[in-house]
C-alpha cells in the first residue's frame, strides 16, 4: 500500500484561488486503485489564506499576490504544515499541481502575472524535495520513469 500526498485541487476540491473546480482525470483515476491511498492537502489554505483569494506568484525569493501584498509567510507556513502531514502519513512521494507557486515543480510563473514561466519550484514542492519527498506533476502520472503512479 502506497500513501501519496496530493494537491487537493487535483481531486476537484474547490481550494483553488478562484474557487474553480478543476479535477484532474489522471489523478482521480488513481482513486480506483486499491494499493494507493491519497491524502488531499492544500498548502495555501493550510497557510491561512482565504478562498477565493488573489492569485500569487513567486518573485525575488518571496511570494506576492496580484495586489502587491507579500504572502510569503502564509506560503511558508502552509508548506511546513503540508510537510507535517506528509510525514505523519509516511508519504515518500507527492502528486502536486503543476505551475502553482506552492505546488508547482520544475516550472512556475515568473512573478510578472503575464503567464510567463521560469525554471523553479513552488514553495511546498521545494520544501518536499529538500526533505526527500519525490514530487510528481499531474502530467507525469503514468510516465515510464514514475512507476509508483502507473
Ligand atoms: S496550493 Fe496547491 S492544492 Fe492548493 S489550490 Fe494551489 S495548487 Fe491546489
Amino acid at each position: 500500500m502506497e500513501t501519496i500526498l496530493v494537491s487537493a485541487c487535483l481531486l476537484g476540491i474547490g481550494c483553488r484561488y478562484s474557487r474553480e473546480i478543476k479535477a484532474d482525470e489522471r489523478v482521480c483515476k488513481l482513486l480506483e486503485r486499491k494499493d494507493v491511498v491519497m491524502i488531499p492537502v492544500c498548502p495555501e489554505q493550510l497557510g491561512g489564506l482565504p478562498t477565493p483569494r488573489e492569485p500569487a506568484e513567486r518573485k525575488d525569493g518571496g511570494v506576492w499576490n496580484k495586489n502587491g501584498e507579500n504572502v510569503t509567510e502564509q506560503f511558508l507556513y502552509g508548506a511546513r504544515e503540508a510537510l507535517k502531514l506528509a510525514k505523519l502519513y509516511g508519504c515518500s512521494q507527492a502528486i502536486l499541481k503543476e505551475r502553482s507557486p506552492s505546488c508547482g515543480s520544475g516550472k512556475i510563473y515568473d512573478g510578472s502575472f503575464s503567464g510567463k514561466m521560469v525554471d523553479g519550484d513552488g514553495v511546498t514542492a521545494e520544501l518536499f524535495k529538500k526533505h526527500g519527498i519525490r514530487v510528481i506533476g499531474e502530467s507525469q502520472i503514468g510516465a515510464e520513469d514514475k512507476p509508483a503512479c502507473q
